[in-house]
């Protein structure tokens, strides 16, 4: 796997390569925005992280452009946590951040956790989620066309594991397995209450249209896109 790492802080840089090699991954690195999309065409790499502030071009610009061209895995690192919503929101896609000041050790946990969340089954290009729906799992975070879902924990796993196979009939049992560690303090009608609000909130964004489907005496299923 590689790893393109921008970062114009020479040390951070030396140190990120250090640690992410130790980890069995390649590193380049490059520390201005503009050698960035060039590195990319050139190298092709799995992952990038991408610092916020840079000379020659700003790291938000810089992902804008990755985004629009490739589906290449962006972590973004700051210091600026008021920026984290936009960064992580629709318009620029990051995949995940990173706030500084960081320990390597972090840094190296998350690459491997966006990358392992990446090749896992939810994502598999044969399963796509229901156009429209976006669903992040590393920061808990769902939309629909684009509208952000205010999501309960439970509803929030709920979706998750309707869209991680689209088209599935789930029972009220297996979506309990999936919900909570120990299912015995929990009933039927809880999955029902929780299915209802979440249909409730996916319909408020879209109306008259409902992506669950009840298959009678059997379960649930997410309307395969
Ligand atoms: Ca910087």
């Amino acid at each position: 796997m590689n790893i393109l790492v921008v970062e114009d802080e020479a040390k951070l840089a030396e140190i990120l390569r250090a640690y992410l090699e130790a980890a069995g991954y390649a590193v380049r690195c490059v520390d201005n925005g503009l050698a960035v999309m060039p590195a990319v065409r050139d190298w092709r790499p799995d992952l990038i992280l991408l610092d916020l502030m840079l000379p020659g071009r700003d790291g938000l610009d810089v992902c804008r452009d990755i985004r629009a061209q490739t589906a290449i895995p962006v972590i973004m690192v700051t210091a600026r946590t008021d920026e984290i919503d936009r960064l992580l929101g629709l318009e620029l896609g990051a995949d995940d951040y990173i706030c500084k000041p960081y320990s390597p050790r972090e840094v190296v946990a998350r690459v491997k956790a966006v990358l392992r969340r990446l090749q896992g089954p939810a994502l598999a290009p044969d399963q796509p989620e229901p156009a429209g729906l976006v669903i992040r799992a590393e920061a808990w975070q769902a939309s629909l066309d684009g509208k952000p879902l205010d999501l309960t924990p439970v509803e929030f796993r709920l979706l998750t594991l309707l869209a991680s196979q689209p088209g599935r009939i789930f029972s009220r049992d297996q979506l309990l397995d999936g919900l909570y560690d120990d299912h015995r303090v929990v009933t039927d009608r809880t999955v029902d209450s929780h299915i209802k609000n979440l249909r409730r909130k996916l319909a408020d964004i879209r109306p008259g249209q409902d992506l669950i489907r009840s298959v009678y005496g059997v379960g649930y299923r997410l309307e395969a896109p």
